[in-house]
């Protein structure tokens, strides 16, 4: 079968022909792969600056961002029937299963010794078949099929948004968001549909396309960084020093969640963070809650949000998509099936 994968001999991204899997054993679900989104840490493991083969090979399948149909079930598998669409989870429990494994939260590992099917030492799902235990496969209704490869990215979004109301300490409705990319917009119009009045801050002009999925909900947008405080910031552009400078814009009893920050040099101010009450936070990957969130809140998401988000993408098409300019969408999807 065909498979998108990164080789780890000559550092390129290569279409490569694969065996299929076995068929699944008890408790697994056979998949037929649909779609699968590709973002940022794609182009990382494109680039080879992320990510890490499976143990004693030499490549890894990349995609996590997967829309599935399932083909075949195993014996003792409750709850999923051959037709059933579904998404995959990105995560597996580290092997001395940790509490936080052992609990479910797999998103919080202890030992980071897990895998990560189509980024950490486990192949993806950019390729025809796939088999996964039945209870790492999130289901969702067939109408919501059109954009299931949003789920995955989406539950991140959940995590990032369910973390900063756990932490806030204000009652205050206002929100900022950093970036304007993939999970920039999906940030925005998930705390829009919790009510907050949402600014979201990138370097886009104001008529740039993707901007228009922000306005047309009425989510305002700027390129004028430091407009008013903020009870709730999403850092989601991938800037350090963007994330330091927003931390002055946090209101007291306000938290910021960092997304896609790396490291910078400059000043913390944990005099006013303490002063203020403030909270930063980091988060990856998502918990199944997460994803339940990400399946509930996808129906909410306008239409016209969803389809202007996409742009697809032949199977072999990942040239454009993760090393050219795949275009003014904010998510590019690869369509498995033709
Ligand atoms: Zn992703
Ligand atoms: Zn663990």
């Amino acid at each position: 079968m065909r498979s998108i994968t990164a080789d780890y001999g000559s550092r390129r991204l290569v279409e490569r022909d694969i065996a299929e899997p076995p068929p699944p054993g008890p408790g697994e679900a056979r998949l037929r792969i649909a779609a699968v989104g590709v973002c940022g840490t794609d182009r990382d493991l494109a680039s080879f600056t992320a990510g890490e083969p499976p143990a004693g090979e030499s490549f890894l399948v990349i995609g996590h961002e997967a829309l599935a149909q399932v083909v075949e079930c195993g014996a003792d598998v409750a709850g999923l029937s051959p037709g059933d669409w579904v998404v995959p989870t990105v995560r597996r429990a580290c092997p001395a299963l940790c509490p936080q494994c052992a609990a479910g939260r797999r998103d919080l590992c202890l030992t980071l010794a897990f895998t990560e099917r189509g980024i950490w030492r486990a192949h993806g799902y950019f390729t025809d078949y796939a088999v996964d235990r039945a209870g790492d496969l999130v289901p969702i209704p067939a109408t919501l099929a059109e954009y299931g490869f949003l789920v995955e990215p989406l539950s991140v979004v959940e995590k990032a948004v369910s973390r900063a109301l756990y932490v806030v300490q204000s009652p205050g409705r206002r929100a900022l968001v950093l970036g304007l990319g993939p999970i920039g917009i999906l940030a925005a119009t998930v705390l829009s549909l919790r009510g907050f009045e949402v600014t979201v801050f990138s370097a886009e002009s104001l008529d740039h396309p993707r901007a228009r999925l922000l306005t047309i909900q009425n989510i305002r947008y700027t390129n004028t960084f430091g407009t008013g405080p903020a009870d709730v910031i999403i850092e989601a552009a991938g800037s350090g020093e963007l994330a330091l400078a927003a931390l002055r814009l946090l209101a007291p009893g306000g938290a910021m969640v960092v997304l896609g920050a790396r490291e910078v040099v400059g000043s913390v101010p944990f005099l006013d963070l303490l002063v203020r009450n403030q909270t930063v936070a980091g988060i990856v990957n998502a918990s199944r809650a997460d994803f339940d969130a990400a399946v509930a809140d996808l129906p909410r998401i306008p239409e016209p949000v969803r389809s202007g988000m996409i742009e697809r993408f032949r199977f072999s098409d990942f040239g454009s998509t993760l090393y050219g300019n795949a275009g003014a969408a904010p998510k590019a999807v690869h369509m498995v099936w033709e």
